[in-house]
C-alpha cells in the first residue's frame, strides 16, 4: 500500500511553496509534487520589486529558490513527476503519474498558468527562432539587436523594460492606444529612450523561413498593414490556467480557472486550489503566497475535522 500523506500539493510555485512551508509547519505530512522547474512563473522575472521585502536585486529565481529551502527546512518532502491522472472524489485522493501512484488525504493543486500565444500566422513555426515568452531566459540573444514586445500590460512593459539592458531597440505593440499597466510601469517606459511605441495595432503574422525577420503589423483603426522589420519579437499577452487535467471534475470559469470560496475550497471537500490557476482579480507572488498559506491552513482544518 502506497505512503498516505495528509497534503499532496501539485505545482512548486509561489503558491505551492507558500503552502508547503504552512502545512509542514503545522506538521501535516507533506509532498509537492512539481514537474518542470521549482518557482514558476516567476523564475522568468529579473526584477521583482513588488513582493514586500524583495529589495536589492531580488530576483525571480533567488526568491523562489529561499521559498524552496524554506519549505525543504520545515519538512516538506518534493517530487519531480507529472500528475495526468486523477481520483479525487473520495475520502482519499489518489494522484497517479506515469510511474507512480501517490494518495492523500487533502491535495492543493497550485499548477499556475502558461504564457498565452497571441494567434498571428507562423507563431507557432518561428517559435525559438526569434519568438520567445520568456525574455529573462532569451533576452541575451538579442543584444544589440531589435526587438518587438507584443502587449500592454504589466509582463509585456516589465519585460520591455529589462529588454532595454541588452536590445538597440525595444518596440511595444499594442491593440489600443492605452497601456493596462500599471501607472508606475508605463512611467518608466515612457521616459525609456530605446522603448518605441506602436499603438491600435495587432500582429497578424510574422515573417521568416528560418529565423525571424519581421512582423506584419495591421492597424485597427485605418485597416492598413505595415511590416516591422524586427530580429526578436517576444509576446505577453496574458496567461492560460493550467487546469486541464481537473475538467469535469472541478467547477471552473469559462476561461477555464478553477472556482474557491476564499478559503480555498474547490467544489470537491478536501480539494483546494491555489494562485494564479485559480479565479480571482490579482494575480501577483503576493497573492499566490496568500492563498497557498490560506490553503494549507484550511486543508488542515478540513483533516481535523475529519
Ligand atoms: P494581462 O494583464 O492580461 O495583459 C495582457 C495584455 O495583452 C493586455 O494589454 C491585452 O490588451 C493584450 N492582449 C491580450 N490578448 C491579445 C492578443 N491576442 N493580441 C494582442 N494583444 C493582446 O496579462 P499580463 O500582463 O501577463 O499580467 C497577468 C497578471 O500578472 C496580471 O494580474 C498582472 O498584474 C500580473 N503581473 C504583474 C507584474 C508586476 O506587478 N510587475 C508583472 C507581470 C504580471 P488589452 O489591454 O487591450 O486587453
Amino acid at each position: 500500500m502506497e505512503h498516505l500523506y495528509d497534503c499532496i500539493i501539485i505545482g512548486g510555485g509561489p503558491a505551492g511553496l507558500s503552502a508547503g512551508l504552512y502545512a509542514a509547519r503545522s506538521k501535516m505530512d507533506t509532498l509537492l509534487i512539481e514537474r518542470a522547474k521549482y518557482g514558476g512563473q516567476i523564475t522568468t522575472t529579473d526584477e521583482l520589486d513588488n513582493y514586500p521585502g524583495s529589495i536589492e536585486n531580488c530576483t525571480g529565481a533567488s526568491l523562489s529558490e529561499r521559498m524552496k529551502k524554506q519549505a525543504l527546512d520545515f519538512g516538506v518532502k518534493f517530487a519531480k513527476d507529472e500528475i495526468v491522472d486523477l481520483d479525487i472524489d473520495g475520502a482519499i485522493k489518489v494522484l497517479k503519474s506515469k510511474k507512480e501512484t501517490y494518495r492523500a488525504r487533502t491535495i492543493i493543486i497550485a499548477t499556475g498558468a502558461n504564457p498565452r500565444l497571441s494567434g498571428f500566422n507562423n507563431e507557432r513555426k518561428l517559435r525559438g527562432r526569434g519568438i520567445s515568452y520568456c525574455a529573462t531566459c532569451d533576452a541575451d540573444f538579442f543584444t544589440d539587436l531589435d526587438v518587438a514586445v507584443v502587449g500592454g500590460g504589466d509582463s509585456a512593459i516589465t519585460e520591455a523594460i529589462y529588454l532595454t539592458k541588452f536590445a538597440s531597440s525595444v518596440t511595444v505593440i499594442h491593440r489600443r492606444d492605452a497601456l493596462r499597466a500599471t501607472k508606475s510601469l508605463q512611467e518608466r517606459a515612457f521616459n525609456n529612450p530605446k522603448i518605441k511605441f506602436i499603438w491600435n495595432s495587432i500582429v497578424v503574422g510574422a515573417v521568416g523561413d528560418e529565423i525571424l525577420e519581421g512582423l506584419i503589423l495591421k492597424n485597427k483603426i485605418t485597416g492598413e498593414n505595415r511590416k516591422l522589420k524586427v530580429d526578436g519579437c517576444f509576446v505577453f499577452v496574458g496567461y492560460e490556467p493550467i487546469s486541464q487535467l481537473f475538467k469535469g471534475k472541478l467547477t471552473m470559469d469559462d476561461r477555464n480557472y478553477i472556482i474557491t470560496d476564499e478559503d480555498m475550497k474547490t467544489n470537491i471537500s478536501g480539494v483546494f486550489a491555489a494562485g494564479d490557476v485559480r479565479e480571482k482579480s490579482l494575480r501577483q507572488v503576493v497573492t499566490a503566497a496568500a492563498d497557498g498559506a490560506i490553503a494549507a491552513t484550511t486543508a488542515e482544518s478540513y483533516i481535523e475535522e475529519k
